[in-house]
């Protein structure tokens, strides 16, 4: 039996979550595995019913599950909140409960959606395959903030940026062992010619690299990695950086691949469990609608699979599923291209889910 808790959120998270379930559903008949699923609140939804983001409860559940899928926190309603009152403090808190310091963030372009890329052909070349992997526990949204008021007026606000060797080395060895199981290039992404938190992330890592020979490590600033990331994407294959760089470097990787609605993400610690969920937010403008492209969060299934339940089998046969239905041009609206089949969030699910049986 596995014991999935599902954490639906905010926004468009229900909609997507109930595709996403749907399939999880039919892949556990075909592969022979009984789930049993524990809804749990948090976000926005928390704070109506309980007061505050992340209830004790729901960290409780999680804990004791195998795997937690969840969709998307957050929205205009609750952005005047204090901090840590907000929905996103949920996320960040869930992320520590569960001590989940890795979140591997793959950015593939599906050769059909070569036309709902950013970029133009000549650029993306034949494919863009990159893994994104984003230290998730540490650094500036966990360091130490505050706000003073100043005697002259106005205010001063401060975020501190903070890493210790052992965070660095323990996502680091995610980062070669990933490169290892796909082309065995790892760029480290940094601002070591400015931040000190860099320059221990580049020593520790280049150190690390010496146990790694048969990996082609090499290190590029973050301003460069932004701008590479447009200019030459193809030179990427893992990249290994710290929290917010990975923030933000994998929603641009996100963009070369069409849509935000496309791509997943695992966030692993140093057991099997791990949290699964698209990497777009909740979406608020288009919440409700139907037309949320559910496909990120599906694909966040196959990672369970893979990263979390070891069935590579199963995972596959998602992403094949996925493949096939775009094969036969059906599109949410964001990925829309003339002559494609326009469908919403539970046609697209649904479409996902025949492909499987
Ligand atoms: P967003 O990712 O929610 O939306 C950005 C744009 O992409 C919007 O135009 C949206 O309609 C579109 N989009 C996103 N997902 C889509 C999908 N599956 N299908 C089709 N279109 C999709 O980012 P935002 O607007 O900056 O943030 C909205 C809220 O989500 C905020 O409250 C933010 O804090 C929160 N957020 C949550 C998470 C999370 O839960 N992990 C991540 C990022 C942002």
């Amino acid at each position: 039996m596995k014991k999935i808790a599902v954490i639906k959120g905010d926004g468009i998270g229900p909609e997507i979550v109930i595709g996403a379930i749907k399939v999880l559903d039919v892949i556990s008949k075909k592969y022979n595995f009984p789930v049993e699923y524990t809804d749990v609140l948090m976000g926005g939804i928390a704070i109506e019913e309980t007061g505050v983001p992340l209830p004790k409860e729901t960290i409780d559940i999680c804990k004791n599950s195998d795997a937690v899928l969840l969709g998307s926190v957050g929205g205009p309603k609750w952005d005047t909140l204090p901090g840590n009152l907000r929905p996103e403090a949920g996320l960040l808190g869930i992320r520590k409960a569960l001590d989940v310091f890795a979140n591997l963030r793959p950015a593939i372009l599906f050769p059909q959606l070569k036309e709902a890329s950013a970029l133009k052909p000549e650029i993306l070349k034949d494919n863009i395959d990159i893994m994104v992997i984003r230290e998730l526990t540490g650094g500036i949204y966990f360091g130490e903030r505050s706000r003073i008021d100043l005697e002259d007026g106005g205010q001063k606000a401060w975020d501190t940026m903070a890493y210790s060797t052992y965070e660095i080395e323990r996502i680091a060895k995610v980062g070669f062992e990933t490169a290892r199981k796909r082309t065995k290039k790892l760029t480290l992404v940094d601002k070591a010619n400015v931040l000190e938190s860099s320059r221990l992330w580049r020593e520790v890592v280049s150190k690390m690299a010496a146990d790694y020979p048969d990996i082609n490590f090499e290190v590029q600033l973050v301003d460069s990695c932004a701008m590479q990331l447009i200019r030459n994407p193809s030179q990427f294959d893992t990249i290994l950086t710290e929290n917010m760089f990975g923030d933000i470097l994998s929603d641009e990787a996100s963009m070369l691949t069409g849509s935000l609605g496309m791509l997943p993400s695992a966030s692993l610690g140093n057991t099997t469990l791990g949290i699964y969920e698209p990497i777009h937010g909740s979406a608020p403008d288009i919440a409700g609608l139907d037309i949320a492209n559910p496909i990120a969060t599906i694909m966040s299934v196959a990672m369970m699979l893979r990263y979390s339940f070891n069935m590579e089998d199963a995972a596959k046969d998602i992403e094949d599923a996925v493949s096939k239905v775009l094969d036969k041009n059906y599109r949410t609206l964001d990925i829309m291209g003339p002559g494609m089949i326009s469908v919403g969030t539970i046609e697209m699910s649904d479409l996902i889910v025949k492909e499987i049986i």
